[in-house]
């Protein structure tokens, strides 16, 4: 089955005492028992719920997994997956990886006696420098945000298992519509459904899959440990997200590409980070194993820090908000916004620059898009 097809059925059978084509919202915490432990599957919402189980059936089908995994948000997702490293256990992590998945690292799982390095993933052999005896875990993210550094799953798959290491990849920018970590070589993906998943902006949520038996069981009995799942609304909400995620993605894409040359070609823009163009400096990488470049741009304006808080509170249509990936266009500024929280000598080091500016483009018509951020510019010039 091809994946368009995949997003609208995996995981869902018309309801067997109705027939209702779409999963109930089953919006109970537990399950009337026929006898003492004689049951239908389901005892405890915790454990099992049956819109949670298409949800997790569906998600697992897109990544071409065997076991899948909800939680209550992204961060509840990595915290989960986390607890299968005991104290002095070693994680590798990108350095440019989502800015709560760096605070739960580092201020959270460090303080638990977790060690992390941060290491430039693109970079194969400062890789292959990090990796210690007590490594265990990579844990890698690409596209990353804001920087759109793109690292290549199937090179640090093969280095990563040659020491044993369990290899994670945060998948939530490229989807399973445009990148395919587990059968890239990656032990597990991971996602934030709130973005591009669910699409729609109204729910936050987290997932994760994997193929190996083994590491499915750890991961399904710490989540009915900790506990940190979705609840049957949600999941009813990002299970009605998915449905159209196909078209969603390949809209997405196309107004990503034709933002980014346009913004190529503008001359307040210094440079554009977007992995479609070919001055991307992983342009090869991302070709080789995305199928689309998705809808997230940043770019530097040309100008100084006045002149990005011009530009973007003079949009119209892309609206001033962190998050991404809904149907809505959105702009961001990641020094100010998203990594404040980062010091500015590491913001620096990473490029997150004064003027830089981060889009999420929307599947609104391109032409109102490229108007709006025309709009922009002409704010500053005048
Ligand atoms: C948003 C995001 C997360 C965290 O997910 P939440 O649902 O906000 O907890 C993790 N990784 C990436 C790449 C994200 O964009």
């Amino acid at each position: 089955m091809k994946i368009e097809t995949i997003a609208i059925h995996a995981g869902q059978e018309p309801d067997p005492s109705t027939g209702a084509i779409m999963t109930p919202v089953y919006q109970t915490s537990t399950y009337v028992q026929k006898a003492p432990g004689e049951h239908l599957g389901y005892e405890y919402s915790r454990s099992q719920n049956p819109t949670r189980e298409a949800l997790e059936g569906n998600l697992a089908a897109l990544e071409g997994a065997a076991y899948g995994y909800a939680f209550a948000s992204g961060c509840a997702a990595m915290t989960t997956l986390m607890h299968m490293y005991k104290q002095g256990d070693h994680i590798l992590c990108g350095d440019d990886v989502y800015g709560g998945t760096y605070r739960l690292f580092t201020k959270v799982l460090s303080e638990m006696g977790l060690e992390f390095t941060f290491v430039d993933t693109t970079d194969l052999e400062k890789v292959r420098e990090a990796i210690r005896p007590n490594t265990k875990a990579m844990w890698l993210e690409t596209p990353t945000n804001p920087m759109m550094k793109v690292s290549d799953l199937r090179a640090l798959s093969a280095l990563a298992h040659e020491r044993q290491v369990t290899v994670f990849c945060d998948n939530t920018f490229a989807t399973p519509i445009f990148q395919r970590p587990l059968e890239l070589g990656c032990d597990v993906v991971v996602h934030s459904t709130t973005k591009y998943l669910n699409g729609h902006s109204d729910v936050v949520g987290g997932f994760a899959a994997t193929n190996d038996k083994a590491l499915g069981e750890k991961i399904a009995f710490n989540q009915n440990s900790i506990g940190a799942v979705p609840g049957p609304w949600d999941s009813w909400l990002v299970l009605r997200g998915t449905k159209t995620l196909a078209v969603r993605m390949k809209a997405h894409n196309e107004n990503g590409m034709a933002v980014a040359e346009f913004l190529e070609a503008h001359p307040r823009v210094k440079t554009v980070y977007y992995p479609g163009l070919k001055s991307h400096p992983q342009y090869v990488i991302a070709q080789a194993q995305m199928s689309g470049a998705g809808g997230m741009i940043s770019f530097v304006i040309d100008g100084t820090l006045d002149d990005a808080k011009t530009f973007l509170m003079n949009l119209k249509i892309f609206a001033l908000a962190e998050s991404l990936g809904g149907v809505e266009s959105l702009a961001e500024h990641p020094a100010i916004m998203t990594h404040a929280s980062v010091p500015p000598e590491v913001r620096e080091e990473l490029g997150i620059d004064d003027g830089l500016v981060r889009l999420s483009c929307g599947i609104e018509a391109m032409d109102d898009l490229i108007d709006d951020l025309k709009r922009g510019f002409e704010a500053i010039n005048s």
